[in-house]
């Protein structure tokens, strides 16, 4: 396995390849194993970036407290049959001298909405630092998890505005046993926050089962009955139409529903979704 901490680096390896990518911030599980296996599957040269980007941290204390484990990735991602591992520093994303401003784009209704609502300017960072990467690292496909959903939306979003041909691959969230999606931040849960947490998946479950019976706010709140119950305070629970992202007032139409979730356990924020129908 290759590892290269410059973009100047990473051309030497990947040119005339065809280059299967995967961003990550690291802390790496299952879930971003699968998104690597599929790369791999496809035949592609496979590419792992590994970067905590600190323009889509809209809380610093976040940003100080992200887990970072660098030695236990790149044992991970070797046995994961990864090509090569890029590794930038800041320095090579965000060039001193260079506009920090450039690469931001609007992305509209998305990100004021959910994530973007909790987590202002989030997904301006994300669409930069991707933009950034994309541009170093001009893959042919690029993975991303079911996990982020909103951001998989935001992806797509990007590369239409890049006017970029890189197609977008949305892989489906691993889950632990309990149904807890696996997340880096899983880590950072006390072993009782860690059991509340499964409330997530629950509730998601709950809904899912139930979208062609209940109205959308009977759903909601028996959701927030079950937030209540394990002791894990929710910040959102919606049931939208995944296309437009638009809360869905009545669940007998044709549209793609999803089920979306913030909350926090034990003081540490948590996302899933789940489709519905
Ligand atoms: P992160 O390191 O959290 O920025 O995530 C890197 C990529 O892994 C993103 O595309 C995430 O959506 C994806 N990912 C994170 N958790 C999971 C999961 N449980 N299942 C599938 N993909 C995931």
């Amino acid at each position: 396995m290759i590892i290269v901490k410059t973009g100047k680096q990473l051309k030497n390896h990947t040119d005339g390849k065809q280059v299967g990518f995967v961003p990550t911030m690291g802390a790496l599980h299952e879930g971003h194993l699968s998104l690597v296996a599929e790369s791999r599957n496809r035949g592609l040269f496979t590419v792992v970036s590994i970067f905590v980007n600190p323009t889509q941290f809209n809380n610093p204390e976040d940003l100080a407290k992200y887990p970072r484990d660098t030695e236990a990735d790149l044992h991970k991602l070797r046995a994961a049959g990864c090509d090569l591992v890029f590794l930038p520093e800041p320095e090579e994303i965000y060039p001193p001298g260079t506009d920090q401003k450039r690469y931001i784009h609007d992305f509209g209704h998305l990100e004021h909405v959910f994530e973007g609502h909790f987590r202002p300017g989030h997904f301006r960072g994300v669409g930069q630092v991707v933009h950034i990467l994309f541009e170093i690292v001009r893959p042919e496909l690029a993975f991303f998890g079911e996990k982020d959903f909103q951001q998989l939306q935001v992806i797509k979003r990007l590369v239409a505005l890049m006017d970029a041909p890189i197609e977008i691959v949305g892989m489906p969230t691993v889950r632990e046993h309990d149904g807890l999606a696996m997340s880096s931040r899983n880590r950072r849960l006390s072993p009782e926050a860690r059991q509340a947490a499964s409330v997530l998946y629950t509730a998601l479950e709950f809904a899912r089962k139930n979208i062609r019976v209940l109205p959308p706010d009977r759903i909601r709140a028996e959701a927030e009955h079950l937030f209540n119950r394990a002791g894990v305070k929710l910040e959102y629970f919606e049931i939208i139409d995944e296309d437009s992202f638009c809360k869905a007032e009545n669940t007998d139409s044709a549209k793609n529903l999803r089920g979306i979730v913030a909350a926090y356990a034990g003081g540490i924020r948590l996302i899933d979704n789940m489709r519905l129908a």
